[in-house]
């Protein structure tokens, strides 16, 4: 009973002291703060129960409250505060997990570098596309393509890559070389090189299935598509498989559900489960070969102080560990059709424009001014019925983690279901 006073304590620093991501104080007037989860379970200081709809931020994989995560890291840095892994230095758990990770990845991937998160992990893709140009005699091939509706991190690089229009006022000038084509046509990816001119186009890069974008798979032929125009212009193709890498659509990859091989893949979230912030760049055999071919005058001189942090790569460790043994890949291959069956339900309704996903995403598109406040008054819902989950737009986004048990993916999916229906009938 005395948590109201902590938790308006609380509130009252946060206020006073804390900015958030995509921060209006509005927003945040009475904030959920989060003390404890269990799988697919989260508690707030005042100890209500949320089911967690959306992995938190896309990243809770293998779910809340994995004592051997935990443990994993403190062994780590009982042994090891820090080292640096500029070349010349490195540390056994980014060494291992490097090979770790490029075995899991494709055939013609197996060189890894690791940053802190996702928009990192893009403007290290960004900027190794150019450099690989450069060191092909090709400088003048610099731009980036990216899609309308994608997200790709909010660094300075990945803010002008991301194309939702809400991350751009105020922040400009648009940093040069950074190009949008609508997001499923790969017809306007061609005429878009070729009206540059594919000599001054380094690369595309693309989520697998749209994000925080508000979940829009692919159609099937798309990335198929998009992979032989790269081939056919020398564009490179970067995966950005921040969200949909280790397991969220049922396979290990997102490309993979087309038999896809990029030139990079991005990743973050997934491969600690959140539980530490690490990211990286998988780098085919082609450009690291490339890169490590040159004269010691020519250096790859890019670099975070956490790359490769040693506790970090420990948690992936035991992350991996997790979701190989219980089997979550398969897993979300398994719950995907339960999550997408029960929501089905909703596509009659006269106020659902479109009920979307692909693995275990989900997007429920409401008709714009169907519900009074829109999505934004559905999470408000929800958040009364205890379910935390975001929107974009006017699509509600569902990502729950891989360990969500039956019960709980259908009452996540009942809650959506009967707040949106609610709202509508007002
Ligand atoms: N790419 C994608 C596809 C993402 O979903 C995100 C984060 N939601 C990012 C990049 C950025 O990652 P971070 O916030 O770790 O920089």
């Amino acid at each position: 009973m005395d948590s109201l006073p902590r938790y308006q304590e609380l509130v009252s620093l946060d206020h006073a002291h804390l900015m958030h991501p995509q921060h209006h104080p509005s927003d945040h007037q009475e904030p959920l703060v989060f003390e404890r989860g269990e799988g697919a379970i989260l508690w707030d200081v005042q100890g209500t129960r949320y089911i967690d709809g959306l992995s938190c931020l896309w990243n809770v994989n293998a779910g809340h409250g994995r004592r051997e995560l935990a443990e994993a890291a403190a062994r780590q840095m009982e042994q090891l505060a820090f080292v640096n892994s500029y070349a010349g230095s490195s540390n056994p758990p980014a060494i291992t997990l490097a090979a770790r990770v490029a075995a899991l990845a494709q055939d013609s991937l197996n060189t890894v570098f690791f940053t802190t998160g996702g928009g990192e992990s893009n403007d290290t893709a960004f900027k190794t596309a150019r450099f690989y140009w450069a060191l092909k005699g090709r400088p003048e091939k610099t731009k980036i393509i990216s899609r309308i509706n994608g997200y790709h991190g909010t660094t300075m690089g990945a803010t002008w890559a991301t194309e939702l229009p809400a991350f751009h006022p105020r922040f400009g000038p648009p940093a040069p070389g950074f190009l949008h084509v609508p997001a499923m046509d790969p017809d306007a990816l061609r005429e878009t090189i070729e009206r540059e001119g594919a000599e001054t186009v380094a690369a595309i890069i693309a989520e697998p299935v749209q994000g925080a974008g508000g979940v829009y798979p692919p159609p099937e032929d798309y990335f198929p598509r998009v992979r032989r125009i790269c081939d056919d212009y020398d564009v490179l193709f970067i995966a950005d498989e921040v969200i949909t890498g280790f397991g969220r659509l049922g396979t290990f990859w997102g490309l993979q559900q087309w038999d896809v091989v990029p030139d990079m893949v991005s990743f973050a979230k997934g491969i600690t489960s959140g539980y530490m912030p690490l990211g990286g760049v998988i780098f085919s055999d082609e450009i690291r070969n490339t890169i490590y071919g040159q004269p010691p005058s020519v250096k790859w001189m890019h670099a975070f102080t956490y790359s490769a942090h040693a506790a970090c790569c420990a948690v992936a460790h035991a992350n991996l560990d997790v979701i190989e043994r219980e089997g979550l890949v398969e897993r979300a291959a398994r719950m995907a059709p339960r999550l997408h069956t029960r929501l089905a339900g909703l596509r009659d309704d006269s106020f659902i424009k479109e009920v979307r996903g692909l693995g275990m995403m989900a997007g429920i598109e409401l008709k714009p001014g169907a519900v009074e406040g829109g999505a934004g008054a559905v999470i408000a819902g929800l958040r009364q019925r205890g379910v935390f989950t975001r929107y974009r737009g006017d699509t509600i986004c569902l990502a729950p983690p891989l360990v969500i048990k039956e019960e709980e993916l259908d009452e996540l999916c009942d809650a959506v279901i009967s707040t949106i229906r609610d709202l509508a009938a007002r």
